[in-house]
């Protein structure tokens, strides 16, 4: 360990990269505490402070931390940040550096087993450590996930390939296109299914965008995150990863999906279609669900049961439709009582081409707003509607506010979801910029399931209907 500060004629270079290693993101004034403490990341430390005495791991912290904390990870796998001012005492008791180093075994082949390709984005499924400070790594060559996951050579041959690195808020048009000419090449070179490791914070939004850039995949396209990070006891990866694994590999329905805990307990995974799909919870590991409809299926250590009655077959072909294409003049205007012109007005003014509404109740906006919607309109800005309750249909008929919306040339996307309606418009644009009337005639035209004729009669009320756990305990408060 190596705490000299550079010297003034550089001959310090080789102790910075020391310092920076053992105070990785910290700068004053916490790093100050820290070295007057002899205390370096991965020290154990007991710190006392004016709300409490902490245990913990000192945890490397990412450039752009602020620099007043130091950040531990407690016993309980949570990370907690100090302040350095608050602490009174800070004494260290061991060093624990973490491994990075996934260790790796050779994936065992087995001709009899399908073959899977894996595509790794980023997201907490590929963090060990704790994805907020920095620490990340990525355990995706097949070795490192047989290290971690010995399941998953019962299920299939794994091929993996880390295509970036990036928490999923970060995921973005080019992602999206390289993903989908990436599976669109797998499937052609002839894998029997395809999984993309994700952050789950988008994850819906690349399922919808995969949804409609990769049209009629012969083999599940299976996407899979993790809620808590594998060092963590709680961790949902292992359990997700084998149950999309499965999915991919022996499953029947060739579709986008995508693979998370159904319950809190380990005990099933659920499929839902990539278009319906939406996390709705910050935290919980079942944050998942289907709206609008019910999950294509279940998987737990039986096998696959399905849920929904209708769903694409696999086939035995390597045809596949790859349409890359994405305008990122697309927004969403998420409507809020109140709301101005000129709002809208903004937005035409910069150039955005389209714009997705998430309107109340049946898809209602207020009077202010019409006349820049006029405005939108005759500038060829396309608007259309979609409803914040994320159950149900727009109907722009039952009320008057409705028609009035309709005349000013804001057209109604059905049940279609905010997000999936926001990522077909960024898609259908890109492919026809200049052909208004196409975009017009693909919004309106289900292509992966994004619009539905109806909800299934017990979808909203079970919440993930046919689920049995739910039928039993419904049944249970209801009679
Ligand atoms: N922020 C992370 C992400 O979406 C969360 C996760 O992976 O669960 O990349």
């Amino acid at each position: 360990m190596n705490t000299k500060s550079v010297g003034p004629n550089g001959a310090g270079a080789a102790d910075e990269v020391a310092d920076a290693e053992d105070y990785k993101g910290y700068r004053e004034p916490a790093l100050g505490l820290l070295k007057q403490s002899h205390v370096t990341v991965w020290s154990t430390v007991v710190a006392v402070t004016s709300s409490g005495r902490f245990e913990g791991l000192v945890l490397p912290r990412s450039e752009t931390s602020d620099a007043e904390h130091l950040v531990l990870k407690l016993e309980s796998g949570y990370n907690v940040g100090l302040r350095y001012d608050t602490i009174t005492e800070l004494t260290k008791t061991g060093y624990r550096k973490a491994i990075y180093k996934v260790p790796e075994k050779e994936f065992p082949r087995d001709d009899s087993k399908p073959n899977v390709v894996l595509f790794g984005t980023g997201g907490t499924i590929a963090s060990r450590l704790d994805y907020r400070t920095g620490a990340v790594i990525p355990a995706f060559t097949p070795g490192e996930l047989y290290g971690s996951v010995p399941e998953l050579a019962d299920v299939c041959n794994l091929e993996t390939e880390k295509l970036f690195g990036v928490f999923s808020e970060n995921m973005g048009r080019e992602e999206y296109l390289v993903l989908a000419e990436r599976i669109g090449k797998a499937i052609r070179e002839g894998c029997d299914g395809v999984m993309v490791g994700h952050g789950t914070d988008t994850m819906h939004h690349t399922a919808a965008a995969l949804s409609y850039m990769v049209q009629d995949p012969p083999v599940p396209i299976v996407m899979v995150g993790s809620q808590r990070s594998s060092d963590r006891p709680s961790s949902d990866a292992a359990r997700n990863l084998i149950a999309a694994s499965y999915a991919a590999a022996h499953g029947p329905i060739a579709e986008v999906m995508v693979c998370m805990l159904g319950p809190t307990s380990h005990s099933y995974n659920l499929l839902h279609r990539g278009t319906r799909v939406r996390k709705m919870h910050s935290s919980y590991r079942s944050t998942f669900r289907t709206l609008g409809d019910v999950p294509l299926a279940m998987v737990n250590d039986e096998g696959l049961t399905h849920i929904h009655e209708t769903w694409k077959p696999r086939r035995d072909d390597r045809e596949v439709t790859i349409q890359a294409a994405f305008c990122d003049r697309v927004t969403i205007l998420y409507y809020y009582p109140n709301m101005q012109a000129d709002i809208v007005d903004a937005m035409v003014e910069k150039g955005y081409r389209g714009i997705i509404i998430a309107g109340t109740g049946l898809g209602h906006v207020n009077r202010l707003v019409y006349p820049a919607l006029e405005r939108a309109r005759d500038a060829g800005v396309q608007v259309y509607m979609t409803l914040q309750t994320l159950w149900g249909f727009v109907q722009m008929n039952v009320y008057e506010t409705g028609r009035e919306i309709l005349q000013l040339g804001v057209i109604p996307l059905a049940n279609m979801l905010p997000e999936a309606a926001y990522i077909k418009l960024s898609w259908a644009l890109g492919l026809h910029p200049d052909d208004p009337d196409r975009v017009r005639e693909l919004m309106s035209t289900p292509v992966a399931g994004e619009i539905t004729d109806g909800e299934p009669h017990d979808g909203y009320l079970l919440f993930q209907g046919g689920v049995p756990e739910m039928k039993e305990l419904l049944s249970k408060t209801l009679s």
